[in-house]
């Protein structure tokens, strides 16, 4: 990464940093914002984690979490956060809009000086630093990559090990997804070098589900599962209602689409859930299909080719309609 110097060198200038990530943060907004961090205070200086939203709950035991502001709990503390910055990294997200409505016009106006550390295709002009590899799995590895090419890596250490590892797994579907290179190994090995348990964050992330949770899952699969006829096609739709039959809290719905995606034939899968009168919907694919197009052109979305999302704001039964009414054009 050449411009790894160049951004240590901004941080070690910086009177306030500030780290940002996507809106419904993931594995790898979570595990990418506090490698960072941890790495920043490692260097000797401070920064402030603000995100749109909340952590979700599986994520809430990583070291650093509780220092992760968010403009959904704290919405005047953050948008001061972002108006005094003078550095402010835009970490995992390709766009300004990524932040949601609320934030995007304060950060679009923060007068700081702007980073963007992603992977996503098609950066924006947000940032006057943009390290945008779209071959790497996740931006926790790129984060990785910035410790190490500015000549840093004797500062990794345990917290930052854990973060960059979280990042990794949770955006590769567990070391699997073919975004996976040989470098993405030796980084984990490096990781365990440094302290990582490996087995713990598994546990952490796999091995704590609440039987609400559990029983979500399984109604879902037993009666929310649908194959599209004639198309390789499975979706999910869940119901507000639904949800909250099973005391649902974030996260507990994280990981079905891949479950639809398993299943023998299937190249293509979406989930879509209910809340608040807008559906959010998550897209999975392998093989030759793509959805960040489709993601896109109706759902005002996008991401990665066979990873993406977006959003309706119409009816849970009117977003499936209009789903299965493109269908015939993508695939
Ligand atoms: P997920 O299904 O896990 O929410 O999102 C998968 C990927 O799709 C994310 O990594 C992100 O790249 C992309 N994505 C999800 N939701 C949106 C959205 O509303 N807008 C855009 N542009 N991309 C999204
Ligand atoms: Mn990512």
């Amino acid at each position: 990464m050449e411009k790894s110097k160049t951004i240590v060198e901004a941080i070690l200038q910086a009177k306030k940093c500030v780290i940002t990530s996507h809106k419904s943060p993931d594995g790898d907004s979570i595990g990418s914002s506090l490698a960072l961090y941890h790495f920043i205070h490692a260097l000797g200086k401070e920064a402030t984690i603000c995100h749109p939203d909340e952590a979700p709950g599986f994520l809430k035991w990583m070291q650093g979490a509780d220092q992760i502001h968010s403009f959904e709990m704290e919405p005047e503390f953050v948008v001061n956060e972002l108006v005094t910055a003078d550095l402010i990294f835009c970490l995992d997200y390709n766009s300004a809009d990524r932040v949601g409505k609320d934030l995007q016009s304060v950060l679009e106006q923060a007068t700081a000086q702007k980073i963007m550390i992603d992977h996503h295709l098609n950066p924006s002009d947000l940032c006057s630093i943009v390290v945008s590899e779209t071959s790497v799995c996740s931006t926790a590895q790129l984060i990785f990559e910035l410790i190490d090419h500015s000549g840093n890596l004797s500062l990794l250490n345990e917290p930052i090990a854990e973060a960059v590892y979280l990042g990794i797994m949770t955006d590769t579907g567990s070391f699997r997804f073919p975004s996976v290179q040989a470098r993405t190994h030796e980084i984990a090995a490096k990781l365990i070098q440094a302290g990582l348990k490996h087995h713990q964050i598994h546990e952490n992330v796999f091995d704590t589900n609440t039987l609400d949770r559990l029983r979500l899952r399984g109604y879902v699969m037993s009666e929310r599962l649908e194959i599209i006829p004639d198309y390789p096609i499975a979706i999910i739709s869940v119901t507000d209602e639904e949800l909250q039959r099973f005391n649902h809290v974030k996260g507990d719905t994280e990981g079905l689409v891949n479950v639809a995606l398993s299943i023998e034939g299937i190249k293509v899968a979406a989930f879509f859930s209910e809340k608040n009168g807008e559906v959010k919907i998550s897209f999975r694919s392998k093989g030759a299909y793509e959805v960040n197009v489709l993601a896109h052109d109706h759902f005002d979305g996008g991401g990665h080719k066979y990873a993406a999302g977006g959003i309706n704001y119409a009816s849970l039964l009117e977003t499936v309609e209009k789903f299965k009414s493109v269908v015939p054009t993508y695939f």
